[in-house]
């Protein structure tokens, strides 16, 4: 079966710095694959040239086959890349089906629906999203309000109404407490899983990372240093020794320490 995404050679330097080096990788069908690295791995870099939003150095990006190196980030948004930020972006003066709906509206390209006539349109299916991540109760509350996992949810529902075969999650679970992570976690796997969706995710927390990937890599200094079954990188040597360092960069992970 042809991945839904291969990177082959992907390359980015700043000035001296090899910020991502010679990485290579492909993501099946209906896989949840992480990339995990310490601070300053490389991982956002490599991300942002998925996206389209940096140029690679050299090598290429493909999707599903076609070679979508150097495309703008909303071509490659229209080709079916959905994308959530580790900073949750929603509009703070609508309301939480407002959100979903103005995600529609842009996914259908009606963005030039009169106003009276945008606050009806496609409320429907917006609220079949906000049930979909559990938040139908809360379609009617303005998003300034909002706890932040129910943020996280309602950019998870905004990021589905795109109807992306694709995900990219660039710390999902960012700013939660524990136990919410796991719960957000196993919310968006489940429902990513019965829709078929592949995700590449990047995640600090390793109970979730361990919990819900299929597959994990890891980047050290811009390199692919590890990339298999969450068993077998758990027991890595040398993930150990890049990633664990005896074990405190688990724990303050654990503990919500924070990438930049
Ligand atoms: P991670 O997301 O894994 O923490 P980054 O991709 O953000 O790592 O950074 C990888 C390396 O590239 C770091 O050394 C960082 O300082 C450098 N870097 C990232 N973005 C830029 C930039 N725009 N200009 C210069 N250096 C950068
Ligand atoms: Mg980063």
């Amino acid at each position: 079966m042809t991945p839904v995404l291969s990177v082959r050679n992907l390359s980015r330097s700043f000035g001296a710095i090899r910020a991502v080096d010679d990485v290579s990788f492909d993501l099946a069908p209906g896989e949840l694959l992480a990339l995990i690295g310490p601070n300053g791995a490389g991982k956002s870099t490599c991300f942002n040239m998925l996206m389209g939003q940096l140029r690679p150095s050299a090598g290429k990006v493909l999707l599903k086959g076609q070679e979508i190196t150097g495309m703008r980030p909303r071509r490659i948004w229209r080709m079916g890349v959905g994308r959530t930020f580790q900073i949750t972006a929603t509009y703070a003066s609508m309301t939480v089906v407002e959100n979903v709906q103005m995600a529609l509206i842009s996914h259908y390209r009606r963005i030039y629906a009169p106003l009276p006539y945008a606050t009806r349109l496609y409320r429907d299916e917006a609220m079949d999203l906000l049930e979909t991540v559990g938040m139908e109760d809360q379609a009617d509350r303005h998003c300034a309000v909002l706890a932040y996992g129910d943020l996280k949810r309602l950019e998870l529902a905004t990021a589905l109404a795109h109807d992306p075969f694709l995900l990219l999650m660039d710390e999902p679970t960012a700013g939660m407490a524990p136990r919410e992570r796991i719960g957000l976690m196993q919310l968006t796997a489940d429902i990513l899983n019965s829709k078929g969706i592949s995700v590449l995710f990047t995640e600090h927390d390793m109970d979730v990372v361990f919990a819900h990937a299929h597959r994990v890599m890891v980047l050290n200094r811009g390199q692919l240093i590890a990339n298999g079954p969450v068993e077998e990188i758990r027991a890595d040597p040398r993930v150990q020794e890049v990633y664990l360092g005896g074990g405190t960069v688990f724990a303050a992970q654990a503990a919500g320490a924070h990438d930049a």
